[in-house]
């Protein structure tokens, strides 16, 4: 299990705007911080609704409804070992 890198290429890979766990609401309430977030730059950034694995749990998504952490590429790429990173801290923060 590695330290899981704030990148683009990483965020591109990751499963979890597709997940049911990230709910349309969340989706929603999210979207301007995650842009204005986008714009400081994905590596100085404290925290993202997105990439869950590389920051800290989500502020909005509350309910597991599935998790597509395991199928994901960035899962593999670093060999994690869990997922809910939204719901849970991984553990690296
Ligand atoms: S961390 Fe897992 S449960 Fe949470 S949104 Fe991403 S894929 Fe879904
Ligand atoms: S392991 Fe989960 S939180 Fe991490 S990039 Fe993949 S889907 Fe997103």
């Amino acid at each position: 299990m590695k330290q899981v890198e704030k990148t683009k290429e990483n965020l591109e890979m990751c499963n979890c705007l597709k997940c049911p766990s990230y709910t349309t609401s969340c989706k929603i309430k999210e979207m301007p911080h995650n842009m204005m977030d986008m714009l400081k730059g994905i590596e100085n950034i404290e925290g993202l609704e997105n990439l869950f694995c590389a920051y800290t749990k989500s502020r909005c998504i509350d309910e597991d409804k599935g998790c597509l952490c395991n199928v994901c590429r960035v899962h593999d790429k670093y060999d994690l070992e869990d997922g809910h990173y939204c719901i849970v801290d991984g553990g690296f923060h």
